[in-house]
């Protein structure tokens, strides 16, 4: 039995629906499945409903935008309540800042002679967490960029004309955040980062889980942080990082982890505080 833990569907910047990832899950003959959209829980309970119909065990869960040390992390949250109220707050708040972000790449983009509208990117988004990729989709489709790679490559990566700093909050915060919803959280694709001290510090900083296998980490790298999951006693997990099919094929199937780590991050789940 095999799970991906590390998913997104149209609800942020994925392209598929609930139901066609529940699809292509039953597809690849996952077990479970968590959702990760980014900054957003909404698209849980379509999800939920469409493993169901297939017999697949779905986790609710999102990604969180963080900082360490200055460096953006991602942190992936699993089993929160998505129906908390603190939670959904904070969510709304990353959601204005993800909503004035992209004002603000747009009139970047503007000052540059690029003729991008937000409403050219906001009709394309469409959810409640829009981020560089709907702007990537909006210049393509606007005939500004030949594809996606060359809309990041030219406007949207760290540096470029189109690319403004997010307010992040600390990881600390978010993984206090994550727990007190009812939730576990896991370090997101540290490969990306290139400096492995991060997640020496997010064990310091209460992180449940590594995310260990991921699309974009070679075979040295899952191994070198399942070593590292290990000496600090943390959950080796892994995903796809599946958004759609918005570069070519699927990701999802690509990360076929094993069941049992699911069981192992699901035992770390805080038990409920006591009513008083
Ligand atoms: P944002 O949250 O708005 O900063 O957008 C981050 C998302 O953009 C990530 O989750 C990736 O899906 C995507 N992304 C980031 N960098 C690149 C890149 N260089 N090429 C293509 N997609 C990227
Ligand atoms: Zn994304
Ligand atoms: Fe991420
Ligand atoms: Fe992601």
């Amino acid at each position: 039995m095999f799970a991906d833990l590390h998913l997104h569907t149209f609800f942020s910047d994925g392209t598929f629906s609930p139901e066609e990832l529940a699809a292509h899950a039953h597809e690849q003959d996952l077990a479970a499945i968590a959702l990760t959209d980014h900054d957003t829980v909404d698209g849980c309970p379509a999800t939920a409903a469409a493993c169901g119909t297939h017999g697949i065990e779905f986790i609710p869960g999102a990604e969180i935008t963080a900082e360490m040390g200055g460096q953006e992390v991602h942190i992936l949250a699993y089993w929160i309540d998505t129906t908390s109220p603190t939670l959904m707050q904070r969510f709304s708040e990353f959601q204005a800042v993800r909503s004035q972000r992209i004002h603000g790449m747009v009139k970047q983009l503007n000052e540059r002679g690029v003729a991008l509208t937000a409403e050219a990117v906001f009709a394309i988004a469409n959810c409640k967490a829009p981020g560089r990729p709907h702007v990537a989709r909006a210049l393509v489709s606007g005939g500004f960029c030949n594809d996606f790679d060359d809309a990041f490559e030219r406007y949207l990566k760290k540096g470029r004309p189109g690319w403004v700093p997010k307010a992040m909050m600390p990881a600390a915060d978010a993984i206090a955040l994550i727990h007190a919803s009812g939730g576990v959280a896991v370090l997101a694709h540290p490969g990306l980062y290139r400096m492995d001290r991060l997640v020496g510090e997010a064990a310091a900083a209460g992180i449940d889980g590594i995310e260990c296998w991921h699309t974009k980490h070679n075979p040295e790298a899952s191994r070198r942080y399942q070593k590292m999951a290990a000496e600090l006693n943390r959950v080796a997990t892994g995903g796809s990082d599946c958004h759609g099919n918005s570069k070519g094929q699927p990701l999802i199937g690509r990360i076929r982890l094993p069941y049992e780590q699911v069981n192992r991050l699901r035992e770390r789940r805080p038990t409920p505080s006591p009513a008083t």
